[in-house]
């Protein structure tokens, strides 16, 4: 690293475009990220990677150290009610037949569960298709762009009471098994990790065994930064990972004007403040 050697390097490694549920196009996003004096940048959309090529060719343009990502959710089947278990996956080879596997259960299992849950709000008489939200989001569509769109329409007041709606008719994605996904992820030679352990719903004092199993079974990194992350959460997260040996990553969770408390790069995040340097060239 040149210019910078002498300032900490700004990054935000989590991240969604329009290729999944956020709002902005990989170009747009990596385009905004410069202009934040982002330096280190992943793009994160859930179960696609259709938007890594576009952002690492502008990334490239802008001067940005472009991470490819992925975000996938596990099965909760053995974890608290509520809870919501992400999984990141860094520098993953979007080519290889795990990668293809992986992004292909998950759009199977999305597309049903987005088709099952919007044919419930047409059967309750809301006035909203299938079609309508895929013409205006695309296919991999997610629950904040339905949320977006019943807002939009009037259906409903608020965002947190469309969330309250859908949620009642408790429609489910199916999930991998979170050892198959790190599995999947590590034969793309990607680097599985936590994200926003929080939403794990366990208690804190559980997160040093909790985490050690999941090393054993392959895990490698523990994303510490969240916008949703108390400084605590952060402090107890970064002593649990530097325990484990794990690599410790951060970022917003920007959706663009689908979560619109979000701004990209909001939280500040310095590379020397993560455990995850090595894998950059900066
Ligand atoms: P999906 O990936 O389509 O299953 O949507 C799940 C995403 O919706 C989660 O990652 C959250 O970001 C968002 N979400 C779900 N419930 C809520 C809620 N009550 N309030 C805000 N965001 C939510
Ligand atoms: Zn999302
Ligand atoms: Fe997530
Ligand atoms: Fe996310």
């Amino acid at each position: 690293m040149d210019s910078f050697s002498c300032q900490k390097v700004n990054v935000d490694l989590h991240m969604h475009t329009t290729c999944s549920d956020g709002t902005d196009s990989p170009e747009e996003i990596v385009k905004l990220a410069s202009s934040k004096g982002l330096k280190v940048i992943s793009i994160t959309d859930h179960d696609t990677v259709s938007g890594v090529q576009k952002a690492a060719e502008v990334a490239k343009g802008e001067g940005i150290e472009f991470v490819p990502g992925i975000e996938v959710t596990a099965d909760t089947s053995f974890l608290p009610p509520d809870a919501e278990f992400h999984i990141l996956g860094y520098f993953i080879d979007t080519e290889s037949s795990a990668v293809k596997e992986l992004v292909e259960f998950f759009s199977k299992t999305r597309e049903k569960r987005n088709r099952l849950l919007i044919e419930r709000l047409e059967d309750a008489g809301y006035d909203i298709h299938y079609e309508d939200v895929e013409s205006v989001f695309g296919k991999n569509f997610g629950k904040p762009n339905i949320v977006t769109l019943l807002v939009e329409k009037k259906i409903v007041p608020t965002r947190k009471e469309a969330f309250s709606l859908i949620k009642k008719y408790k429609v489910k994605r199916e999930k991998l098994d979170y050892r198959e996904i790190f599995r999947l992820l590590k034969e793309a030679n990607g680097v599985p990790v936590v994200a926003h352990p929080p939403t794990l719903k366990i208690p804190r004092a559980s997160y040093l065994s909790f985490f050690r199993k999941l090393k054993s079974e392959g895990l490698e990194g523990i994303e510490i930064v969240h916008s949703i992350h108390t400084p605590s959460d952060v402090e107890t997260l970064r002593c649990v990972a530097g325990e484990l040996s794990l690599f410790t990553t951060g970022g917003s969770d920007y959706h663009g004007y689908n979560k619109p408390d979000i701004s990209l790069g909001m939280l500040n995040i310095k590379l020397e403040d993560l455990n995850f340097g090595i894998f950059t060239g900066v």
